[in-house]
C-alpha cells in the first residue's frame, strides 16, 4: 500500500478561504493583538510572517513589542490592558519570554475568551468538559487532519505519542470527546511498537527523529506527524523532519501527513480560525 497524503497546505488553504468569506460578510473588523518581548530573531521572523498571513485573509494584526528587559509586571500589565480593551478580541503571546519570567503565569492572565492559542488553563479545562472554548491550535490541527481522511473516529483505536500540556494531552481529550479509544503514551511507555501496531490512528508528537518506523504501523492506518526536528545530513545541509520515517511508513499506512507541509501550516490556519471565532463571537 502507498499512503495518500494528508496535505496540510491544501487543507489549510481551504480553511483560509472560508475565513476570508466569514470576515468579508461580518460587520465587525477582525483583529489579532500579539505581544512580543525582546529581540529573539526567530520570534521576530515568526511575527513578521504572521502579519503577512493575517493580512492575506483580512485580519488586522497589531504587534505589541516590549523591550528585552521587560519584567513579569510589565508583561502582565500589557496583557491585562489588552484584556480590558473592548476592541481587542484576540490575544496571543510570542515566546520566548525573558529568562526568569514564568510563561505559564503570564499565559494564565490572558482572558479565556481572547486566548486564541488556548494556553490559559481555563481553556484547557473547557476542552475536557466539552464546553465551547478556544482549543490549542496544534491539537485542533492534528484532529482536523485525521477527520479529513473520513475515518470514523467513534470506536477507533488511537495511539498518541507524546503527552505535553499543549499538544499530546489536548489531542487525547479531543479524540476522547469523539469517542475514540485513546492510548496516551510518553517517553516512559514500554513496548511502544506493540501499541502502535494495533492502532487505527497514530499521532506522533514526541520530537524524536525516526521514532515511528514502518514495522510499527498496521496496514491501512492513519498517521499524523506533529514532530518538528532539525537534522543535518552528511553534506552539512540542515532539513526539517518529523517523528515518522515517511518512506517506510507510507508503504503501510492508508494516510500520512508530511513534514514539512503537514500539521505546521494547518496549525497556522487554526490560529487564524480561533482569531475569527474570538472576534465574531
Ligand atoms: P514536549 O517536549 O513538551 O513533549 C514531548 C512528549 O513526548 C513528552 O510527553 C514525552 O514524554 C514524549 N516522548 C519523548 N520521547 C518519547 C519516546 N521515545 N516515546 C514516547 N514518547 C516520547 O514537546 P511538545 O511541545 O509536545 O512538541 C512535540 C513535538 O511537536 C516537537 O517536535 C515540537 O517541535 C512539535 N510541535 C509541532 C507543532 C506544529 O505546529 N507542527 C506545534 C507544537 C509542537
Amino acid at each position: 500500500m502507498t499512503a495518500q497524503l494528508i496535505d496540510g497546505k491544501v487543507l489549510s488553504a481551504r480553511v483560509r478561504e472560508k475565513l476570508v468569506t466569514r470576515i468579508k460578510s461580518s460587520m465587525r473588523p477582525v483583529r489579532l493583538d500579539a505581544v512580543l518581548v525582546g529581540n529573539d530573531r526567530s520570534a521576530s521572523i515568526y511575527a513578521e510572517n504572521q502579519a503577512k498571513t493575517c493580512a492575506a485573509v483580512g485580519i488586522d494584526y497589531r504587534l505589541h513589542r516590549l523591550p528585552e528587559g521587560a519584567t513579569y509586571g510589565d508583561i502582565a500589565g500589557r496583557v491585562l490592558l489588552l484584556n480590558t480593551e473592548e476592541d481587542v478580541r484576540a490575544v496571543m503571546l510570542h515566546l520566548p519570554l525573558p529568562a526568569g519570567v514564568d510563561v505559564e503565569r503570564v499565559q494564565s492572565l490572558i482572558a479565556p475568551e481572547k486566548d486564541v492559542e488556548g494556553v490559559n488553563p481555563a481553556n484547557i479545562g473547557n476542552v475536557v468538559y466539552g464546553r465551547r472554548s478556544l482549543v490549542p491550535c496544534t491539537a485542533l490541527a492534528a484532529v482536523e487532519m485525521i477527520e479529513s481522511t473520513g475515518i470514523e473516529l467513534r470506536g477507533a483505536r488511537v495511539v498518541i505519542i507524546g503527552a505535553s500540556n499543549i499538544v499530546g494531552k489536548p489531542i487525547a481529550v479531543l479524540l476522547m470527546r469523539a469517542e475514540a479509544t485513546v492510548i496516551s503514551t510518553n517517553k516512559f511507555t514500554r513496548e511502544l511498537a506493540a501499541l502502535t501496531r494495533t492502532a487505527d490512528v497514530i499521532v506522533a508528537a514526541a520530537g524524536v527523529v525516526n521514532l515511528i518506523r514502518g514495522d510499527m504501523v498496521k496496514a491501512g492506518a492513519v498517521v499524523v506527524d506533529v514532530g518538528i526536528n532539525r537534522v543535518v545530513d552528511a553534506d552539512g545541509k540542515s532539513t526539517t523532519v518529523g517523528d515518522v520515517n515517511f518512506a517506510e511508513v507510507s508503504a503501510h499506512a492508508a494516510w500520512i501527513s508530511p513534514v514539512p507541509g503537514g500539521v505546521g501550516p494547518m496549525t497556522v490556519a487554526m490560529l487564524l480560525r480561533n482569531t475569527v471565532d474570538a472576534a465574531l463571537r
